[in-house]
């Protein structure tokens, strides 16, 4: 696979909303909103909360960890930026807060599963860092 952070593909469209989100991913960290009066944890990034319509959201550090809860491999990207890199993998991550977030998922320890544990990865794609998701090593291989 060539090197992700060489491609020419569009960044995220940021609004005054989804900044914090954006500066974090930037610096390697994954932000979700908690609701202050229901405590449920929201993603993606927004007015009022989806579970109660609170407008009490703030934003707090997930762990970055989460479970694959589908993916598709890409072979034809919607975007012609993406070619170098297809066939790719995107897939929803259930993050251990709650919420399913759509992310690429790093294939370098070989094909995903559904089910797959999965850990955020800070990772430079066309030039900003943004949180894709890799399978999570467990100890499981660790000799
Ligand atoms: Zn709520």
């Amino acid at each position: 696979m060539s090197d992700l952070s060489e491609l020419k593909v569009p960044g995220p469209t940021e609004i005054e909303l989804t900044k914090p989100f954006w500066k974090a991913a930037a610096e390697g960290r994954l932000l979700i909103q908690r609701c202050e009066d229901c405590s449920k944890a929201v993603f993606y990034p927004r007015e009022i909360c989806p579970h109660c319509w609170s407008d009490k959201l703030h934003f707090e550090e997930a762990s970055g960890r989460g479970r694959l809860k589908s993916f598709s491999v890409v072979h034809k990207p919607g975007h012609p930026g993406w070619a170098p890199v297809a066939p790719y993998v995107v897939g929803l991550v259930e993050l251990d807060e709650g919420p399913t977030m759509l992310s690429h998922i790093l294939t370098g320890a070989g094909e995903p599963a559904v089910g797959d544990r999965l850990n955020m990865k800070p990772t430079n794609i066309g030039g900003r860092v943004l949180p894709a998701f890799e399978t999570a090593d467990e100890g499981a291989y660790n000799g």
